[in-house]
């Protein structure tokens, strides 16, 4: 044990002292970022006494729409009751399918069986940790209504290979922008690319206003719908679109005043407000943490067994670079597993590094046994749906994602001299990976 001692540049793991030394001005990874205008925004609500209106909410969607670059937008309460709008606007009903990744978070997919709707589960490429675009068309059967593609930690999915196999096959795209706002895919924004859009905004995502959501699209009918689901008051009058048309949503115009999802989702004024203030300067903070983090790579260059999990397309981005990970090669680092490698990076003084990301759906009891409306049978069976049930092992990318991602800071500031005192533990640990795997 002595010897563990005498080497100054041994791992922080194995006794040696820690990269990551200085005490880091918290500004670092602090977020969102607020200032009193943000402060402001929210006491002129709460002082005008209108928590509970949409005026707000209009005038963030109508921006929203007009920086993302699509037709309507619509506030929600959270984005997974955008995400269960988006289903039910796109046809998405009992007995029906929908396709998602399996490595995402729940709401991605869950809201299809609070539907009657089941999963058919895809894998992800190894690379950009999004759907596989060669794992979708053989799971497309008569009842699959919908595909659902999540930007995964700000990574667009290859929406140009995506797009051809839906229309082939008449089944709707519902991208889900949540880890993505403002990245951008060959130059066109996440949330523009499929036919309808839905995101979280809740205060860990990185567009964060509290608790939100937004849905956005430019196909009027798919709008009119989620309106209608959830949006009573707003189903069938004059909304910000057609202010002179009473009954714009048709058929559904019958349901006003009552939401057909039965269901209430309008987002908070408080919320809407700051919201409208975060969005002001969030086209430069973001630029900003691409700047910090594409810093922190280029460090890496020549690092073995690490990448970078980031854009390889022209005129495309990683957005706010939603809780940045990297990809980990075992094989070019002496065999040394994932999650050691994570522990002694935190035993370096990151203790956010983790091994993996969101723990694959498909294995999860919800979308196996879950009997949601007391049938007797699960879910994603009793409305006689095929049985895409999928237990562990059946997407390999998925399943072995705590082999071959990694966390890396999230940066929020380009601070040269504390990403440089960063990527050193990260160089120090990989170099050392030899010694450690033997340990
Ligand atoms: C956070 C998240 C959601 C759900 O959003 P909430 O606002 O928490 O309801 C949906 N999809 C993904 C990929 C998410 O990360």
């Amino acid at each position: 044990m002595a010897s563990l001692c005498i080497d100054s540049k041994n791992l922080a793991l194995l006794g040696g002292p820690q990269a990551i030394v200085e005490e880091v001005d918290p500004k670092l990874f602090h977020w969102p970022i607020t200032t009193e205008e943000d402060e402001q925004a929210v006491l002129d609500v709460i002082r005008a006494g209108n928590m509970s209106a949409v005026d707000i909410t209009k005038k963030f969607e109508a921006e929203y729409a007009a920086w993302i670059g699509c037709e309507y937008a619509l506030g929600t309460c959270n984005g997974t009751a955008a995400l269960l709008e988006a289903f039910w606007a796109c046809g998405v009903g009992a007995g029906d399918e929908i396709i998602c990744p399996a490595m995402t978070y729940w709401a991605s997919a869950a809201p299809a069986l609070a539907l009657g709707a089941s999963v058919n589960f895809a894998d992800i490429e190894p690379d950009t940790l999004c759907l596989d675009p060669d794992d979708i068309e053989h799971r497309i059967g008569k009842r699959t209504k919908a595909i659902v593609v999540v930007h995964y930690a700000g990574h667009p999915a290859d929406m140009d290979r995506i797009m051809p196999i839906a229309r082939k096959h008449g089944v709707k795209v519902i991208e889900d922008v949540s880890h993505a706002h403002g990245s951008l895919y060959k130059n066109r924004m996440c949330g523009t690319l499929g036919d309808i859009a839905a995101a979280s905004m809740m205060a860990g995502k990185s567009f964060a206003i509290g608790e939100g959501g937004m849905l956005t699209t430019s196909d009027r009918e798919l709008y009119e719908r989620a309106v209608a689901f959830a949006h009573y008051e707003r189903t069938g009058g004059p909304s910000r679109y057609a202010k002179s048309e009473s009954a714009v949503n048709g058929d559904l115009a019958r349901f006003a005043g009552i939401p057909i999802g039965a269901v209430k989702h309008r987002l908070n004024q408080t919320a809407s407000a700051m919201g409208r203030v975060q969005l002001k300067y969030y086209p430069q903070r973001i630029a900003e943490i691409q700047r910090a983090v594409n810093r922190f790579w280029s460090l890496l260059e020549d690092v073995p067994g690490l990448r970078p999990h980031r854009v390889k397309w022209a005129d495309s981005t990683m957005g706010g670079w939603y809780h940045a990970r990297g990809l980990y090669d075992a094989s070019e680092l002496h065999g040394l597993s994932c999650e050691k490698f994570c522990e002694a990076i935190r035993a370096e003084g990151f203790a956010d590094c983790t091994a993996g990301a969101n723990a694959p759906l498909n294995s999860h009891a919800m979308f196996h046994d879950a009997d949601l409306f007391n049938q007797g049978q699960p879910t994603v069976l009793a409305f006689g749906q095929r049985d895409v049930r999928q237990g562990p092992g059946c997407l390999p990318v998925s399943d072995h994602a705590h082999e071959t991602v990694f966390g890396i800071p999230w940066f929020k500031h380009d601070d040269v001299e504390l990403i440089e005192m960063y990527a050193a533990a990260y160089r120090k640990v990989a170099s050392h990976a030899e010694q450690l795997a033997a340990s």
